[in-house]
C-alpha cells in the first residue's frame, strides 16, 4: 500500500483554521488547566520548567485520552473532559505539585 508523502497529522495550534482536524491528547489540555488552577494554592514555582515537569509527571500516570476534533471545537471538548475528570486529576496533581515544589530542578 502506498503511503501519501503529504501525510500530515495536525496538532492543536493557534495558526490552524477552525475546521482543521487535529489529533490531541485531551488530558494534556486538562492537566495543564488543572495545574494552572492549583498553582496559587500550592505555592509551586510557576516557571515553565516546573509547570512542564509537573504536567509530564501527571500525564505519565494517566491513560492518554486521544481524540480527533476540529480546531474550533477543541475548547468545548476540553471543558467537557475537564468536567468529567478534574476531581480525579486534581487529587493526583496536588500530590505531584507538592513533590515538584520540594525538588525544583533549577
Ligand atoms: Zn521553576
Amino acid at each position: 500500500m502506498m503511503v501519501p508523502t503529504n501525510l500530515e497529522i495536525k496538532r492543536p495550534s493557534s495558526s490552524n483554521k477552525p475546521d482543521d482536524i487535529v489529533l490531541v491528547n485531551m488530558y494534556e489540555r486538562v492537566v495543564f488547566d488543572v495545574v494552572s488552577d492549583l498553582l496559587p494554592f500550592i505555592g509551586m514555582c510557576p516557571c515553565g520548567k516546573c509547570v512542564s515537569d509537573a504536567c509530564a509527571i501527571i500525564l505519565n500516570q494517566l491513560e492518554p485520552k486521544y481524540v480527533t476534533t476540529q480546531q474550533g471545537e477543541l475548547l468545548s471538548r476540553v471543558s467537557e473532559v475537564k468536567k468529567e475528570a478534574q476531581s480525579d486529576i486534581k487529587i493526583l496533581a496536588t500530590r505531584v505539585m507538592y513533590k515538584v515544589s520540594q525538588n525544583p530542578r533549577h
